[in-house]
């Protein structure tokens, strides 16, 4: 194997079901054994790593019955990127519980070959990290989520390999909104040019969302970030709805004292978000359910 056919391999793992519909955990995982690899962990044990997967999927990953890395920890190995320590006992095509990958001691690793490709040309690592961010995560979540498995990327992959976006996009939504977030009205400057306001995408352009201005937003960073997390959804009414699954200091101040207001709106009509967009990442972003 070498370095095309590994990427192409990797870029063949399916992260979109039909209709835009989110499979994240696949891309997820690989993510977190990336960043083991990169610390010198070259195998994962299922029952060592298993509360940190758990709380790793429920950040960047709706799973409203409960996270579960044990299904991507077996189906990984249908996509010839993974071994597992033995595969006696698993069903590759169901899967198997939590249970028996942690009572049968279960570890996963990289194919002896790619190991060897990741050994020889260190930057592959990058690659596949970035392939797998740019065709999954919003731009908003990619630092988190390196953050989070302890990746280390040379800052040139995550500047040079900026996707190609309709350039006029953010200019448009920042100035259908005036310049300032939605949510929060915040339109700090250093001078006149706007500081940490971002033109979001209302479905994630991973999932085929256009850049159009019905599915865009300006919001502050802060905003961005909260919304793409699934933290609060703008409903059909255009009303902010907070997600009771988020608690803790800045709540108030972030997010409650904003609940059921209206956003504010753009200047124009048709620019308005649509529901469409609003109902995909209800379905697919918004964690558990709005408060009353
Ligand atoms: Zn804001």
């Amino acid at each position: 194997m070498d370095r095309k056919e590994l990427e192409a391999r990797w870029a063949k793992i399916k992260s979109w079901k039909a209709k835009g519909k989110r499979a994240p955990h696949k891309p997820l995982l690989l993510l977190y054994a990336l960043g083991a690899w990169q610390q010198g962990q070259t195998q994962l044990q299922y029952a060592k790593e298993e509360a940190k997967l758990k709380d790793y999927f429920r950040e960047f990953s709706k799973s409203p019955s409960g996270p579960k890395p044990h299904y991507p920890f077996v189906f990984l190995l249908n996509d010839k990127v993974w071994e597992l320590s033995s595969i006696e006992g698993i069903d590759k095509s169901k899967g198997s519980s939590s249970k028996r990958l942690r009572d049968l001691g279960i570890s996963a690793q990289f194919p002896a070959e790619m190991q060897a490709l990741l050994r020889e040309q260190p930057d592959l690592i990058g690659h596949l990290a970035e392939q797998l961010l740019q065709r999954n995560f919003p731009e908003s979540l990619h630092s988190s989520i390196l953050q989070a498995v302890g990746l280390e990327l040379a800052p040139a992959f995550l500047l040079s390999k900026r996707r190609k976006r309709d350039p006029r996009f953010r200019g448009q939504i920042l100035e259908a909104y005036g310049y300032s977030c939605a949510v929060c009205g915040f339109n700090l400057r250093l001078g006149h040019q706007p500081l940490a306001l971002e033109a979001a995408h209302i479905k994630w352009h991973q999932a085929g969302g256009p850049d159009r201005a019905e599915n865009g937003l300006a919001l502050c960073s802060m905003h961005h970030k909260l919304f793409d997390l699934g933290a609060f959804r703008i409903d059909d009414s255009l009303r902010l709805q907070v997600s009771h699954k988020v608690h803790g200091e800045g709540l108030d101040y972030y997010l409650l004292r904003h609940q059921a207001q209206q956003i504010r709106l753009p200047h124009l009509k048709k620019y308005r978000p649509k529901e469409d967009y609003l109902n995909w990442h209800l379905e697919e972003v918004f964690q558990g359910y709005s408060r009353d």
